[in-house]
């Protein structure tokens, strides 16, 4: 990867939680920053997402070595949040409880995986789950604690970027409708702003799509193709309930689907969330809400519609190939840079992925090859 030349501008298209964190990375390298917003900040996946913060266990693969660095820098990175903006987003570090409802075949190998990796982790029986989960009625007898995990609210999570990048001289324009990309002669690209604006992108300026799933629309029609991407919607409840979890717990119902139930600091029982089939409409729906009512009596077999103080959706960006995000430069373009895919984990790996995507525009820093646009096949 070359390096560039003297970075003079840089756009940022998409105001979540990976273009403010890009859009902030680069401000704090001297970038003149304008960051471009369809609709309000924290209007996409990031507004909807459950705030969960997982160090994963030991692996060899890009995307995991993300999601690890990405735990081990977050409070330092909300650290300098809070110095930048004045804003405070409090981390809650709970840790989590992974239930099983069948012992594992080998305990001993699947506990040094996580010990391996670094983590405080060991198997704990039913009388401590009872302890962790009060009420519980499932049948778990046995569950993995893991201290390296935590929540934070999203919502503060934005706000803070927001006031951070703000504070950085970034200069935010919300409502500016969907901005779209063209390729112009000479190799170099148009940004589009309603009818009447046109910036162009190349000698010295860059621009970096951050648009969450709509990053393919926005950029439709650019060589050398469609961007691999998926919309792929998510639900999730928060509970008013008199005892809630003293940990994160991670549990499969009997579908074997995944369920999350986190306590935040504000009191209430967040749980999600669905997997719904592949879609754009991002509205929650009686559907989602009936099937994480169903899902959380698995463990509280008392919760009712209501103890719901909020039900929500979002759409997440899920890349199509394997690998993990896409954070990489157009490959045919210059000057456009894409920082889109997070799938689950935009929350977590968005100011790690932020340092990655700048390291490369500014220094020419190297990304892992797995983050490129054509890494891998299909699959995500
Ligand atoms: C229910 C749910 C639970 C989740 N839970 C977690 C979790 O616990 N932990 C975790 O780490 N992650 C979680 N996620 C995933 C996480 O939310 C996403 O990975 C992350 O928010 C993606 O951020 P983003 O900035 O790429 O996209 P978005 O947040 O979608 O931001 C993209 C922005 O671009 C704007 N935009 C779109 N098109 C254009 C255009 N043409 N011009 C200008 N602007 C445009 C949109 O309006 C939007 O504001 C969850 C997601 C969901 C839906």
């Amino acid at each position: 990867m070359g390096v560039e030349v003297k970075m003079e501008k840089g756009w940022v298209v998409g105001g979540g939680v990976v273009g403010l964190s890009v859009a902030r990375e680069l401000a704090l390298r001297g970038v003149e920053v304008g960051l471009l917003e369809a609709g309000r900040i924290g209007g996409g996946a990031s507004g909807a997402a459950t705030g969960l913060l997982a160090r994963p266990p030991v692996g060899r693969s890009a995307w995991m070595e993300l999601r690890r660095s990405s735990w081990e820098i977050y409070p330092g990175f909300l650290a300098a949040l809070a110095k930048e903006g004045g804003e405070a987003v409090p981390m809650l570090r709970c840790g989590a409880l992974h239930l099983h409802r069948e012992p594992p075949t080998n305990p001993g190998k699947l506990l040094g995986r996580w010990l391996d990796g670094g983590h405080r982790a060991r198997w704990v029986g039913p009388a401590e789950i009872r302890k962790v989960i009060c009420g519980y009625v499932g049948d778990a007898e046995l569950a993995l604690e893991v201290e390296e995990e935590g929540f934070v609210d999203p919502r503060s999570l934005l706000s803070a970027l927001k006031a951070a990048c703000l504070a950085l001289g970034v200069a935010i324009e919300e409502d500016c409708g969907e901005v779209r990309f063209e390729a112009a002669r000479g190799g170099g690209t148009t940004l589009r702003v309603g009818e009447r604006r046109a910036e162009g992108i190349g000698n010295g300026t860059v621009a970096v799509v951050a648009a969450g799933w709509q990053s393919a629309m926005a950029t439709v029609g650019l060589p050398p193709a469609r961007l691999p991407l998926a919309p792929v919607q998510g639900e999730a409840i928060a509970l008013s309930i008199p005892s809630p979890p003293l940990r994160i717990i991670r549990f499969e119902d009997d579908a074997g689907i995944g369920w999350q139930l986190a306590p935040t600091p504000d009191g209430t029982t967040w749980f999600g969330s669905i997997v719904s089939a592949e879609g754009t409409h991002g509205g929650r729906s009686e559907e989602g809400l009936d099937k994480l009512l169903r899902a959380a009596r698995c463990l509280l077999p008392d919760v009712s519609r209501s103890d719901v103080v909020r039900h929500w959706a979002g759409v997440r960006p899920k890349a199509m190939r394997r690998g993990g995000p896409l954070l990489c430069r157009w490959p045919t373009l210059t000057g456009l840079w894409i920082a889109t895919g997070h799938y689950r984990s935009g929350i977590i790996c968005a100011p790690q992925s932020a340092r990655l995507l700048v390291g490369a525009i500014l220094d020419g820093e190297e990304v892992p090859a797995s983050f490129d646009w054509d890494a891998g096949t299909r699959g995500g």
